[in-house]
């Protein structure tokens, strides 16, 4: 599994990156230690350092690190925070948040990635809690959750994320067509008598794979 990256490839992709606004020191700290070519296979960790998504198995793909950094640092995670994410895919993402302390919580519908996703953490030492199974309803033995990610574009926020929020939360969720997406940032509060109030910021356009299941695409 070992694979020597020059730390020159990486510092280039970290300076991208912040060329392109991304600010947190922690988010961009956290993509220079998380070994990306452990998530891809062959050909493709040679190109580990670029700023593409690659493809994964199963025709998914491992988010553009810009993509990672971004939804990252909207995410606005804090040690100890527990983290709901949905579409592990290759575990990227979650290794990331892992880097940053959180507790990691992570579904995929897709068996083989559920399983290869499993192998590349436990390999490389990263504690995430993983399930294989319809990541739209959520995880609602565990919530409520700090924060919610969803790495694959939904057709609108499933109700069931707000539910399984804790008050002060914040889901980050694409929602659009299957072929564009804008990027939420969606923050809960609650009232005294536990009204339950949401603000959502919207960000420019992505693409992401689409999120199928109950409350998602069918
Ligand atoms: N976060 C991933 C990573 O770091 O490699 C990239 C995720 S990929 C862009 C989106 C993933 O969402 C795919 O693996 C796909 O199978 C998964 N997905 C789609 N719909 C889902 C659902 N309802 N529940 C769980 N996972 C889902």
């Amino acid at each position: 599994m070992e694979l020597s990256i020059p730390n020159l490839r990486k510092k280039e992709l970290i300076e991208k990156l912040s060329m392109m606004g991304i600010r947190d020191r922690n988010v961009l700290s956290a993509i220079f230690t998380v070994k990306r070519e452990f998530f891809v296979s062959g050909e493709f960790k040679r190109l580990a350092y670029e700023n593409n998504a690659l493809p994964i198995s199963n025709s998914q793909t491992i988010s553009q690190p810009y993509t990672v950094a971004f939804m990252t640092e909207l995410l606005d995670v804090f040690p100890g925070c527990k983290v709901l994410e949905i579409g592990t895919g290759s575990g990227y993402q979650a290794a990331v948040l892992k880097e940053l302390g959180a507790e990691v919580f992570s579904i995929e519908r897709i068996k083989e990635l559920y399983l290869t996703a499993k192998n590349t953490l436990d390999k490389m030492n990263y504690k995430v809690h993983l399930k294989c199974d319809d990541g739209t309803k959520g995880w609602k033995e565990l919530a409520p959750f700090d924060r919610i990610i969803v790495t694959a574009g939904s057709p609108k926020l499933p109700d069931n994320y707000i539910e399984q929020l804790k008050d002060g939360g914040k889901v980050v969720i694409p929602v659009g067509t299957k072929h564009t997406q804008q990027l939420w940032c969606v923050t809960k509060t609650e009232g005294k008598n536990k009204e339950v109030k949401i603000n959502i910021q919207k960000h420019s356009d992505f693409r992401f794979v689409p999120l199928i299941g109950e409350e998602g695409w069918k």
